[in-house]
């Protein structure tokens, strides 16, 4: 655990260390600070009196038992989105992101398109105070400013959004805290990735880091990108499709076809993986992670072998030796619970923290801390 000492551990920071590291106790609080206890208490207590820590007796081990401090799930609500082009599913989240309802809606024509329903089933959804909101979309975020002040207007809390992709591989790296280097690529109708570099989602300057499935390959045709060559053209969901000559209407058609043993299922996904196999293998060498994680509704065992067999093939061996590919935890509620994690990060950051809580000391009103 890194050791955070003297004035770096402001109250945001304790909240964090209780929140994410599993500290529970003043003292425990005290001894990784360096903090003295009569601060840690002031700090603590502010925590307490926000609603953002809960306070319980703690089990006596001898002597009088340290009361065990507790991040506060239950201390508000955040709102998340995961958006297609034609379909979404959103849900009402506690503020440790678990899901306490969820619904699908129906966004016909594009987010922007669908931005009042979302809207509609959040206010029918809603419980307790909304602290925040996250939303993922198809592509790029910067294309979607309308979707943010829409929903800025209903709920004047921070919003975040971000590519459906990015807010995945959050999510992902929320459920493997031992990871700091992790690629998370998604195979669906588009082939993209997310790259967490260090502990920290990586963008890029103009937000389009991981754009694996428009990276050339050898035999690819022309895509809808305006260039030729790209993975996604021969390995992404249409190219998949085409190739099973209309036996499978949709993804989930096809991944069902594999998984009861269809052979030409099986064997589209397997090659199709071996395509991104390629482009996989020149990102491990130029990000060097420890695990790559496979998403997306196409990323079942054969697609996965297919990755396999290419990157242990292609990739340097410095980078391959002890590098684990795995099947994503997230599943079905990947993009809700990759939006949760988003958000969350975002307003219980501990800078988020102690602004909020100046806020709220400078204000007459009880306006909530976050
Ligand atoms: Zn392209």
């Amino acid at each position: 655990m890194p050791r955070v000492t003297g004035v770096a551990a402001t109250t945001g920071e304790i909240l964090r260390l209780i929140r994410e590291e599993g500290l529970h106790t003043r003292a425990e609080l005290a001894r990784v600070t360096g903090l003295s206890r009569p601060v840690i208490g002031q700090r603590v207590n502010e925590l307490l009196d926000a609603g953002l820590v809960t306070e319980s007796p703690g089990v006596s081990s001898g002597g009088r038992p340290a009361a065990r401090l507790e991040f506060n799930g239950a201390g508000g609500t955040v709102l998340v989105a995961s958006l297609g082009h034609t379909h979404g599913h959103l849900a009402v989240c506690d503020l440790a992101g678990t899901i306490l309802s969820q619904g699908p809606v129906d966004v016909d024509g594009g987010p922007e398109a669908g931005i009042g329903a979302v809207l509609d089933l959040w206010g029918a959804l809603e419980q307790g105070p909304v602290r925040g909101v996250g939303i993922a979309v198809p592509g790029a975020s910067a294309e979607h400013e309308p979707v943010v002040a829409a929903v800025a207007e209903r709920y004047p809390v921070p919003v975040c959004i971000d590519n459906d992709v990015n807010v995945m591989a959050l999510g992902e790296h929320r459920l493997r805290h031992d990871v700091d280097d992790l690629l998370f690529v998604k195979a669906s109708t588009g082939i993209g990735a997310g790259i967490v570099s260090g502990g920290r989602l990586q963008r890029g300057a103009y937000g389009s880091a991981g754009e694996i499935g428009h990276i050339s390959v050898p035999d690819g045709l022309l895509c809808g990108c305006g260039t030729v060559g790209c993975v996604e053209t021969v390995a992404g969901g249409a190219a998949l499709l085409a190739q099973l000559g209309g036996r499978a209407a949709n993804l989930p058609e096809l991944a069902a076809l594999a998984r009861a043993g269809d052979l030409e299922a099986v064997a589209v996904l397997r090659d199709a993986g071996r395509r991104i196999g390629e482009v996989v293998a020149a990102s491990i060498n130029v990000l060097n992670p420890a695990l790559v994680v496979l998403g997306g509704d196409l990323a079942g065992k054969n697609l996965i072998a297919g990755v396999r067999e290419t990157v242990y093939q292609k990739a340097a061996a410095v980078a391959t030796r002890r590098l684990r590919i795995e099947p994503s935890l997230l599943g079905d509620d990947a993009g809700l619970l990759g939006c949760a994690t988003m958000i969350l990060d975002h307003i219980l950051s501990p800078g988020a923290v102690d602004a909020a809580l100046r806020a709220a000391h400078s204000s007459q009103d009880s306006t909530p801390v976050l």
